[in-house]
């Protein structure tokens, strides 16, 4: 089997909550999405989307992910699909870092793998656990109430887990507002959900010690990416008695196995664009299980289709370590394709479908901006 084309879409994916707040300021109304098309000489295709959270988030944009993909598809070409870690030591051959632009040509060719052999991705990447996964909100930083209220909204929907945006700057009301937003949206907590607090690296040490000790006592949540530096958070995590998970710092497989070894963690969020696709999340993934750090399975953002990577990705990791799954599909108003997934209460597990599943949606894609042909 060899790759014989490549076609890349864009699409912009509107927020389906209307303007999105992070620390720092940072503001997202819309979020642009490369989508790829793998198509095979006997006619299989396989698709993947790398859809960056803006170019204020981490080192990605929409952009940069078209431009690599454009560096990246020649050298595929002619290669087979099935062959998921020597594709990626060509694409890594062919292009230092850029795991957003890496990631959709991964996916897609994992969609094809599935697809050559009649099963779920969730059974190459190593099986599925068959236990129904529970999702997270992602609940933007606003005015306390607010934010209690949409945690209700969601709760009401299913959702076992929320993802509390927090980081406001000293003119923004700092560390006391902070406190009153963890405190709001904890309020109404059931048995069975859990919270996890996340800063997107807008907090010093110095802002998050002042924070924690304006709590009450005994929340359960834990604190997510608080500092945007590695000797920030070892600072705090030296001197604060909540776990702490990394996100944006905790890209690459190294970075990993550093904070494993530095004990600077408790766990990750295993974000698909950021890690460079399924294959180098399935290795992230493994990295984890071995060191007893939890795992959220997100991305960036995304449509149905990052979604599904997501869902199949989720489905491999034990009960014990995977705190959640994101539905980047729920974050959107766009829907570029149908994926049917199992759901059992607010749980869900990926269908039992060849490749990731779906039925992409080609009409909402348009033309695409660039094709490579063999
Ligand atoms: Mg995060």
């Amino acid at each position: 089997m060899k790759i014989t084309q490549i076609d890349l879409y864009q699409v912009d994916l509107p927020y389906a909550g209307g303007t999105y707040q992070l620390s720092g300021g940072r503001t997202y109304e819309s979020f642009d999405a490369s989508i790829v098309r793998i198509t095979c000489d006997d006619g299989t295709q396989g698709w993947g989307e790398s859809t960056p959270f803006g170019s204020t988030y981490i080192a990605a944009h929409a952009l940069g992910t078209r431009a690599g993909i454009a560096e990246l598809a020649p050298a595929l070409l002619g290669r087979d699909p099935r062959q998921v870690d020597r594709i990626n030591d060509l694409m890594d051959a062919t292009l230092v870092g850029h795991n957003h632009a890496k990631t959709p040509l991964d996916v897609a060719c994992w969609d094809v793998f599935g697809k050559s052999v009649g099963l779920p991705v969730a059974e190459l990447l190593g099986g599925s656990t068959g236990t129904p996964m529970p999702m997270i909100s992602s609940i933007y930083a606003g005015d306390p109430e607010d934010m209690r209220q949409r945690v209700a909204e969601h709760r009401a929907r299913g959702y076992l887990g929320h993802s509390i945006k927090i980081g406001a700057l000293d003119s923004e009301g700092g560390p006391a507002l902070d406190a009153e937003r963890i405190a709001a949206s904890l309020a109404d907590k059931k048995p069975g959900e859990f919270f996890l607090v996340d800063a997107n690296g807008g907090m010093l040490p110095e802002t998050a010690l002042r924070m924690l000790r304006m709590l009450p006592p005994g929340l359960d949540f834990v604190i997510e990416a608080p500092c945007s530096t590695w000797r920030e958070t070892m600072s705090l995590r030296q001197r604060c008695d909540y776990p702490i998970i990394m996100d944006e710092l905790a890209q690459q497989e190294d970075d990993l196995a550093w904070l494993a070894a530095q004990d600077v963690a408790d766990g990750i969020g295993l974000k698909i664009s950021k890690a460079g696709g399924l294959t180098k999340g399935r290795r992230q993934r493994d990295i984890c299980r071995a060191n007893g750090l939890t795992v959220s399975v997100q991305d960036t953002v995304g449509s149905t289709i990052a979604f599904a990577a997501i869902a199949h990705l989720g489905a491999t990791v034990p009960e014990r370590l995977l705190r959640c799954v994101l539905n980047c599909e729920d974050m959107v108003t766009l829907q570029t394709a149908t994926f049917d997934v199992v759901r059992d209460g607010g749980r869900i597990l990926p269908p039992e479908l060849p490749g990731l599943g779906i039925d992409v949606n080609e009409d909402v894609l348009g033309d695409p901006v660039a094709i490579w042909a063999a």
